[in-house]
């Protein structure tokens, strides 16, 4: 998608901080950080949210647990939150499927 800020900082047009990538995910620094860590896992294919997933991409997502635990790991994290919006009503911005982990201080209630 031409006009998609993550699909620009998977093809490496637009700058960001990486701390993880293979083949389906890249994980990188949000730009505006709600906590001490906030990082943004993002599956590579520009699929806009959860409702447009085919079940073969839904299948490759599994493996997104251990992309987690790998980056949770590797930046000592051991009690964080993900947070994945769908659709303008939960604050999605970016409509390209990204999960938040959040971290690094004391999260308040969710809503
Ligand atoms: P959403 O609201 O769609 O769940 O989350 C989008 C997130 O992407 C926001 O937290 C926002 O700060 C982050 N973001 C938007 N544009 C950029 C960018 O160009 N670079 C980085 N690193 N994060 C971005
Ligand atoms: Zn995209």
């Amino acid at each position: 998608m031409s006009d998609c800020v993550f699909c620009k900082i998977i093809a490496g047009q637009i700058p960001s901080e990486k701390v993880y990538e293979d083949e389906e995910f890249i994980v990188i620094k949000d730009i505006r950080p709600v906590a001490p860590t906030h990082l943004l896992a993002i599956y590579k294919k520009h699929i806009p949210t959860i409702n447009d997933l085919e079940l073969e991409d839904s299948q490759k997502m599994w493996r997104l647990f251990e992309v987690i635990k790998t980056v949770a790991k590797q930046q000592n994290i051991e009690s964080y939150r993900i947070v994945q919006n769908n659709g303008k009503d939960s604050g999605q911005e970016v409509p390209h499927i990204h999960f938040h982990i959040i971290a690094g201080r004391r999260l308040g209630a969710l809503g």
